[in-house]
């Protein structure tokens, strides 16, 4: 390797770096447990609610029904053929996600994100056993005693009881071969011990949840972020033209008397307290800071008790940094060009597939030509072409369907195990939730096909409402 590469040869991530992180009260805290109480209520609860769609189908509201090949959500079914549903789901998802960077910085990260969610709840469980982050700090200090061991061992128990929760809810949002139970066994699955991932039909896993809220400190996420936000964006920022140079209350009241400059930060190091990844704000925007804005509520408290203004630190563009230190007023902009077209590439990829789900149809009609041979020549000089038609019906009764071929002058329909009925037609019934596999047989006079490869298309007629499914293929013949 020559010495001029640019191979990385120091660690890959920080190392884990043990924080106390301090309770704190005010708005930004308010908002954070609303949203944690509605996220855990909506993950929790939803496998609970029921919907009923007729005889033969689940009827739990949201569900991934492995076995069966569908997701169900209310009154949507999802067949496999309409995955592209998901991907504009997905689609939508990360445009959601770069609006929101656009307009207010890592509103999901310090929000949202469910690593952050069940962190916060980890931390609130971590401060009812062993107490705050002085208490915290001093037990650590003084090593294992059998109170520490007895608390410590506690939390772990409870993280543990909550992952296992989680996760087995986690396993009724989907059906598998070997699980499936209904979700109002869930309950008594989770109190069934030992933890078994598999345990009791629901295939629970219980060590992601607990890693990732308590174990794990890492996330690629801030990486992409920092390639998405500009100097228009809000950010949860740390004012630093109000906020130094800091000082103790005593000294800067000193300072004023002197006609010397003191800013309103008295370096209490409350903002950096109450941070659930140990993050200094004043050291401006770090990959570190998931912008919870609880430095903001901890910093407001102490500017409230100093009588000092608050929102030294708070939501801030740095344009408007800038803007203050020349002595110009905030200005914001939230429509531009790059929100413009976050918001116009939504609007587009919500229309197209509120669009494509509003006239889905509620059957499909497939064909797969046999290839060995192309077509059989038969003894009385008629040209055969054989084929497997697959017709799904995603409703939940069942349908008729009248098989017809156009395209081909004089060609018959046939079907394996389908009688034609009284007027000739070729009708197949499908099952409700069903997919029937057809093996068709079409037929024609020898001279009927004006070339070795006639486009066709095999039509199936819904009798009872005249919907119509259509498919493309081709009648092979001797050249
Ligand atoms: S909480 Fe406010 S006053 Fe205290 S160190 Fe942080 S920025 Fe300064």
């Amino acid at each position: 390797m020559s010495e001029d590469s640019t191979l990385i040869t120091g660690p890959l991530y920080a190392a884990r770096k043990k924080v106390y992180p301090q309770a704190t009260h005010g708005t930004y805290r308010k908002i954070k447990w609303g949203l944690l109480i509605f996220c855990l209520a909506v993950y929790y609860l939803l496998p609970f609610v029921r919907w009923d769609r007729g005889p033969g189908l689940p009827n739990q509201a949201v569900l991934v029904d492995l076995p069966h090949r569908r997701f169900y959500f209310f009154f949507i079914q999802l067949w496999p053929q309409e995955v592209y549903f998901f991907t504009g789901l997905l689609v939508l998802a990360a445009l959601t996600l770069f609006l929101m960077n656009a307009l207010a910085g890592r509103i999901w990260c310090g929000y949202l994100c469910w690593q952050t969610v069940w962190t916060d709840l980890f931390y609130a469980v971590e401060r009812w056993v062993e107490g705050d982050r002085r208490d915290r700090i001093m037990k650590d200090k003084k090593g294992w005693t059998f109170q520490h061991i007895r608390e410590v061992g506690l939390k772990h128990f409870l993280w543990l009881m909550i992952a296992w929760w989680t996760g087995g809810v986690g396993s009724v949002f989907r059906r598998r071969a070997n699980a499936g139970a209904p979700a109002r066994d869930l309950p008594g699955a989770v109190l069934r011990l030992p933890l078994d991932r598999h345990s009791h039909g629901h295939d629970i896993h219980f060590r992601r949840p607990y890693a990732r809220a308590g174990v794990l400190y890492m996330c690629p996420w801030p990486r992409i972020q920092a390639a998405l936000t500009d100097e228009w964006a809000l950010n949860v920022t740390y004012k630093v033209d109000r906020g130094e140079p800091r000082m103790s209350v005593k000294k800067s009241e000193a300072a004023h008397l002197k006609g010397l400059a003191a800013g309103d930060c008295i370096d209490c190091n409350q903002c950096v307290a109450v941070c659930p990844t140990g993050t200094d704000i004043r050291k401006g925007l770090q990959l570190g800071c998931v912008q919870c804005g609880l430095c903001i509520d901890a910093c407001d408290n102490v500017m409230k008790e100093i009588g000092r203004p608050t929102r030294l630190i708070g939501y801030d563009t740095d344009i408007n940094m800038a803007r203050r230190r020349e002595g110009k007023p905030p200005v914001y902009r939230f429509i531009r060009a790059r929100t413009i077209l976050y918001a116009a590439v939504m609007a587009i990829v919500g229309s197209v597939m509120l669009y494509a789900l509003l006239n889905r149809t509620t059957a499909l009609i497939a064909a797969q030509h046999n290839r060995n041979p192309l077509f059989v020549t038969l003894s009385d000089g008629h040209v055969r072409n054989d084929m497997t038609v697959h017709l799904s019906n995603k409703g939940g009764t069942p349908r008729t369907f009248a098989l017809t071929v156009l395209g081909l002058d004089q060609a018959r329909l046939s079907a394996v195990g389908v009688e034609p009925a009284a007027d000739g037609r070729l009708l197949v019934e499908v099952e409700p939730d069903r997919v029937r596999d057809l093996r068709v047989s079409i037929t024609a006079p020898g001279g009927a096909a004006k070339t070795d490869n006639t486009p066709i298309t095999v039509v199936a007629t819904d009798v009872a409402n005249g919907e119509v499914l259509k498919v493309s293929e081709h009648f092979f013949a001797p050249k």
